[in-house]
């Protein structure tokens, strides 16, 4: 059995929370967009509730950046060449531009 190094396993935290960090970024991007984006809102739902999962989405985004950069701390360094990246929000009105 290979037994981690107390490090290793802590930047590997940090990876995992950077990228729960960054889905919820891309979470909040989707609830902003779909507030605003006259093709991707399903029909009846209302401004308030609108506004209801964006805030709930920025919350989720703050708690999850909190964790990360407490990880970060801990570890001395921000984890980076993990590939991580935003995942491209699919929306039909922009599927065409290129
Ligand atoms: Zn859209």
């Amino acid at each position: 059995m290979v037994r981690e190094r107390p490090e290793t396993s802590l930047e590997s935290r940090a990876v995992a929370a950077h990228r729960a960090y960054v889905e919820a970024l891309a979470a909040l991007e989707r609830a902003v967009h779909i507030a605003n984006c006259p093709t991707c809102q399903p029909d009846g739902t209302t401004d308030r509730e609108h506004a209801l999962r964006c805030a709930s989405a920025e919350a989720e985004k703050e708690r999850r950046r909190v964790l990360f950069r407490d990880l970060c701390d801990k570890l001395g360094y921000v984890p980076v060449g993990h590939g991580i990246a935003l995942p491209s929000a699919h929306c039909p009105s922009r599927s065409r531009a290129g």
